[in-house]
């Protein structure tokens, strides 16, 4: 199998893809995201064009290579272990449906439809569930503050918000994009090299992420709850307190629900290989990046949000939400973020001996710069240590990392 990532194609084939869509988005004569029931949303090449896909498709591409420019990181705390910091804050939406409804404390919903009712922008670049399809997701530009907070709530599956940033280069004036980590690392390297793309990402937000389960792991707990996944009318993962459970209804008319700890824990198992081996679980190239404030460990309160403030261009944001009241909470010492996260802490050192294993077998493996794992490994106790050889060495068979993650042929 090619190793060396020189094409979309190797890049999928080397399980190193993260769905994000940004290639598609670069290539739409070439590429078209779909989603493989038990993997992920994947490029598939459009019918009569051939593979090889490379160039800016290929240099945006975040399952290949992460990297922070030297100056992003001038200053950061903790060694930059966490990504550009300029401060924290813990904050809920004002609007109590919203704060309600959202995965959190519905911040991001509330930052996003603050910034288009306050004329910063025209629309908000966002994933949602399918109306007609809800273990799927879809993006959509939403315009009006109904429609943005209509697409709070964490979707534990499959989404590829970049194939829609056609939307936001198409749009008459500055957008907000929300995404994963991943994906926001791909907008921003797509604007490095699209200026028509970069005049209109007024602001990102990303959203904290341990990793993609497949849309095949959210059909089995559907199942497992006794329902027939075809019938499911609405799927919410989290959301309606803090944090919430995994909730459906059916056509026929039946609710289950299972809690959040289950539904997690059984989806976690499913998430994409590159997901565990992503150094940035935290969205570190974003403007704003949000996820939960575990530290307090205390559940079924109004929900919290976490911000972290990465840029100028997010500090002002968040200021100008507060100040309006759309958004409440004030700043956090910065210790509360690991405090957090700390199983993202975790996974972040046990990455450097994830990737020393994959580079001695040989095994496709992505490229970072500037997003420190050594010390943090350095940090794990010694069956950590171990684990993160022997668990690497155990996946690449398991998962049969040598060979394609799926038959294109097949597609
Ligand atoms: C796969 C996944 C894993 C996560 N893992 C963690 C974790 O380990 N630790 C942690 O603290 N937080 C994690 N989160 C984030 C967390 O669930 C909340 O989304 C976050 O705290 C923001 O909450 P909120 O109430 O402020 O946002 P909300 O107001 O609920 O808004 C959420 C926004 O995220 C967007 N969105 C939802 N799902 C996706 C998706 N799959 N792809 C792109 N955009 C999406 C929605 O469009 C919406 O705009 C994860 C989220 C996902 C989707």
């Amino acid at each position: 199998m090619n190793t060396r990532l020189n094409s979309i194609d190797a890049v999928v084939d080397a399980h190193l893809c993260t769905g994000c869509g940004v290639c598609a988005h670069l290539r739409p004569d070439a590429l078209r995201m779909q989603n493989i029931d038990g993997v992920g949303a994947r490029p598939l090449p459009i019918v009569g064009i051939t593979s090889g896909v490379a160039g800016d498709a290929l240099a945006a591409c975040p399952g290949r290579s992460l990297e922070h420019e030297k100056v992003s990181l001038e200053g950061a705390p903790f060694r930059g272990e966490w990504g550009p910091i300029l401060d924290l804050y813990e904050c809920w939406a004002s609007d109590p449906e919203v704060r309600h409804r959202g995965s959190s404390g519905g911040v991001v919903s509330a930052l996003a439809a603050h910034a288009v009712t306050s004329g910063a922008a025209v629309g908000a670049l966002q994933v949602q569930a399918r109306k007609d399809a809800p273990l799927l997701n879809e993006t959509l530009l939403n315009r009006s503050y109904a429609e943005i907070v209509s697409a709070a709530g964490s979707r534990y599956s499959p989404a590829s918000p970049c194939e829609r940033l056609d939307l936001v280069e198409a749009a008459e004036g500055p957008c907000v994009v929300v995404g994963k980590p991943c994906d926001i690392a791909a907008t921003r390297a797509a604007a490095d090299r699209r200026p028509e793309l970069a005049e209109k990402v007024g602001l990102t937000i990303g959203i904290f992420c341990a990793g993609t389960p497949s849309t095949a792991a959210t059909a089995d707990l559907v199942r497992g709850l006794g329902a027939d996944p075809a019938d499911v009318e609405r799927l919410d993962y989290r959301g309606e307190g803090w944090p919430g459970e995994f909730r459906l209804q059916t056509r026929s008319g039946d609710s289950h629900s299972l809690s959040y700890a289950e539904s997690w824990g059984s989806l976690t198992k499913r998430r994409q290989w590159r997901c565990m081996i992503c150094p940035d679980h935290t969205g570190e190239f974003a403007d704003l990046s949000v996820g939960d404030p575990w530290y307090r460990r205390t559940e079924g309160q109004d929900g919290r949000s976490l911000v972290v403030v990465r840029t100028e261009r997010g500090r002002a944001a968040l200021r100008q939400a507060i100040a309006d009241g759309a958004i409440e909470g004030g700043q956090l010492p910065l210790d509360k973020l690991p405090a957090s996260q700390p199983s993202l802490e975790s996974n972040r050192g046990a990455l450097w001996g994830r990737l020393v294993t994959l580079r001695l077998a040989r095994v496709g493996r992505p490229t970072y710069r500037g997003l420190p794992t050594f010390r943090l490994w350095l940090t794990l106790k010694l069956g950590q240590k171990l684990s993160s050889f022997a668990g690497t060495i155990r996946r690449i068979r398991v998962r049969s990392l040598r060979r394609p993650e799926f038959d294109r042929e097949q597609r």
